[in-house]
């Protein structure tokens, strides 16, 4: 890829290792895991390396508690319709924090039109959880409460820890997204005291058209597409091994080399902000500590972030992101600004840049400076 990526939180590249790994799942060991014969042994043996490895990466305490699913999106709906539709009996609360990511966030409202209760924690102006508020809406009756363990789009990572000891005092399961944390920072489900976890294949540097839902042993969860009672029933559908044992390989990849590459990154990123923060009239968005090392979001007054979006990528060959790629396409401001507390016009501004594997310390001054350009021109041209 020619220019400077800086998106890898949309999508990042597979990487050539993990590549060459899976690339015989396509072509010679295509076998069905459900197969009684040796192609299909060979599959199954694939896919329980994978779990395997995917449990390490988090350390699940059991491989069989890792259910593979098609994407973040897929392991929210399970973790949160499954555990909810599941122990309905047990009441109909469900509660999250009010920055989710949509795939959360949509599942609870589609809950709602089955009678279920639906509540946000808020969160400062950092992004991170409300405990004290979380603490009063966490009832008997809340079977599901879903809090990111970070953010995508401002980079907050949150006290899982002390999350995990509020909802447990009286509510009964924690769900944590961490498809933006995994790979990033250490994410330990027995430390944290997590019940279930999503996490993403593409975040890792896997293919596309894999994911996981880590589920505690003993959480009562139904499936919510039943069909040929893959993944231990919980989701149904013959397993995209190619995806899935790439995401394995990235999990091994990424539990070896997760301490050096987010140093690496946690640098470059430090300078970037320093950098861009001397743009006049610039603001970091999140926290400035608690953030995911590979995460710089900020925003600009009186100018549109999709302008920056486009400037940098039409001018300098520079592309970032406004917000989550899943919400790019509407105007809408992003909740998830707004959460913060920011005003609609503040919020127009935000720019996102997530660094990976292929950004380097001496790109900084070039992307600083293109901002730089970037604003000014654009505010030039700004009628406010
Ligand atoms: N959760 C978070 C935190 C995300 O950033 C995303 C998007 N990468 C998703 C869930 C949904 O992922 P997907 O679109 O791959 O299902």
């Amino acid at each position: 890829m020619s220019g400077i990526y800086l998106d890898y939180q949309s999508a990042s590249p597979v990487d050539p290792r993990v590549a060459r790994f899976a690339q015989r799942y396509l072509t010679e060991e295509f076998g069905n895991p459900s197969s009684l014969h040796s192609a299909g042994l060979r599959a199954r043996a694939a896919l329980e390396e994978a779990r395997s490895r995917v449990a390490e990466l988090i350390n699940a305490e059991d491989p069989s508690s890792i259910i593979f699913t098609g994407s973040a999106t897929e392991s929210n709906n399970l973790a949160i319709r499954g555990t909810a539709i599941r122990n309905a009996g047990k009441g109909k609360k469900v509660l999250t924090s009010a920055i989710e990511h949509i795939s959360v966030h949509n599942p609870m409202k589609e809950l709602q039109k089955g009678g279920f209760e639906m509540s946000m924690v808020p969160v400062d102006s950092s992004g991170l959880v409300d405990l004290g508020e979380l603490e009063r809406m966490v009832s008997p009756e809340t079977t599901v409460t879903s809090i990111m363990y970070a953010n995508n789009e401002i980079g907050t990572i949150q006290p899982a820890n002390e999350i995990s000891d509020v909802v447990h005092e009286k509510g009964m399961y924690l769900h944590m997204d961490a498809s933006a944390a995994a790979g990033r920072i250490p994410v330990d489900v027995q430390r944290d005291g997590i019940d279930l976890l999503t996490l993403s294949s593409n975040e890792l540097y896997g293919p596309q058209g894999a994911a996981a839902l880590y589920v505690k042993k003993g959480v009562r969860l139904q499936t919510v597409n039943p069909g040929g009672g893959q993944e231990r029933g919980l989701r149904s559908g013959t397993e995209n091994i190619f995806a899935i044992a790439g995401m394995g390989e990235a999990a091994r990849l990424a539990r070896g080399e997760m301490d050096g590459e987010s140093a690496r990154l946690r640098s470059i990123r430090d300078r970037l902000i320093d950098e861009i923060l001397m743009v006049e009239e610039s603001y970091l968005t999140g926290d400035r500590t608690r953030r995911l090392p590979h995460h710089a979001s900020f925003r600009f007054s009186r100018i549109e972030g999709e302008s920056i979006l486009l400037t940098l990528d039409a001018m300098f060959d520079i592309q970032v992101a406004t917000g989550s790629a899943c919400s790019s396409r509407t105007l809408e401001p992003s909740h998830c600004l707004l959460a913060i507390g920011l005003k609609h016009e503040e919020a127009h501004g935000s720019m996102v840049m997530t660094l990976g594997r292929y950004n380097t310390e001496d790109q900084v001054p070039v992307i600083a400076e293109a901002v730089k350009k970037t604003v000014g021109r654009l505010r030039e041209l700004s009628p406010l």
